[in-house]
């Protein structure tokens, strides 16, 4: 279904009692405020995501994973897999990071097997993608995004889709403090809506939630979640002060 969600991305921050502070305050600060169609998802890191996940219970706070394996267990050391999140009541995991992809070497195939394991353990992804700053001014960026999902995510059935959140982060405004303009925002969500819409149909592509990603903070958020294909964000840096992710919720 098409929500609004802000979702905050705390990469390798905050320790567990640290994480643990900062859900308490954007649990209290969100408590009872948010509206019938807006979620509000935080992922800490996997060491804080055990305890961060009893705290929200029962709040309107959601948590995710930053990532996990492919594979359902074995001989992977350091890594985590879609069970082990789900045995600890986690239902949404960030793939396809532009982090991810640049640091730990992620590739399209990588990703296809991630998204397939996820969805068969029944956890929703927010998928990360977006051009580089070289493929935004060569101006093919459209084709490397509509290669990105197509690589990784156009093999899903519509019913598995329901299962995707779309979060298009141009890596060029992510960390950088340069965000994309509100109308370059906009125009690369209705490219997107419109390649999922000539692969699905209409009623698939307006039931996605695509978020915005790449340096939104309380002074941009609200310009940017004013346009019409954008249902919010992926939140970065902000998302690490309370009273800044709580100022991006209430933009949207
Ligand atoms: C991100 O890492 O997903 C992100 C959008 O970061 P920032 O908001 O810091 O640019």
């Amino acid at each position: 279904m098409r929500s609004k969600i802000v979702a905050g991305n705390w990469k390798m921050n905050k320790n567990l009692s640290e994480s643990i502070a900062l859900t308490r305050e954007i649990i209290t600060n969100v408590a009872g405020k948010l509206a019938a169609d807006v979620r509000v998802i935080i992922a800490p890191t996997f060491v804080s995501l055990s305890d961060v996940s009893k705290i929200v219970k029962d709040t309107n706070v959601e948590v995710a994973a930053q990532n996990m394996h492919f594979a359902e267990n074995g001989a992977f050391t350091g890594e985590i897999s879609a069970n082990m999140l789900q045995d600890i009541g986690i239902s949404t995991v960030i793939l396809g990071h532009s982090e991810r992809r640049a640091y730990f070497g992620e590739t399209d195939e990588l990703l296809v097997k991630k998204v397939n394991t996820a969805l068969k353990n029944q956890l929703e992804i927010i998928f990360c993608f977006g051009e580089e700053l070289a493929d935004r001014k060569s101006e093919n960026y459209f084709t490397i995004v509509e290669n990105q999902l197509k690589n990784a995510l156009f093999h899903l059935s519509e019913k598995e889709w329901n299962g995707i959140i779309l979060a298009y982060e141009p890596v060029w405004a992510i960390g950088t403090g340069e965000t994309a303009s509100p109308e370059q925002a906009q125009e690369m969500h209705a490219f997107i809506r419109k390649i999922v819409a000539e692969k699905y149909g209409d009623n698939l592509a307006n039931s996605i939630s695509i978020l915005y990603g790449g340096s939104v903070k309380p002074t941009n958020a609200q310009e940017i979640f004013s346009k019409p294909d954008v249902d919010g964000g992926l939140i970065g840096g902000a998302a690490l002060k309370a009273e800044d992710f709580t100022a991006i919720i209430k933009a949207i």
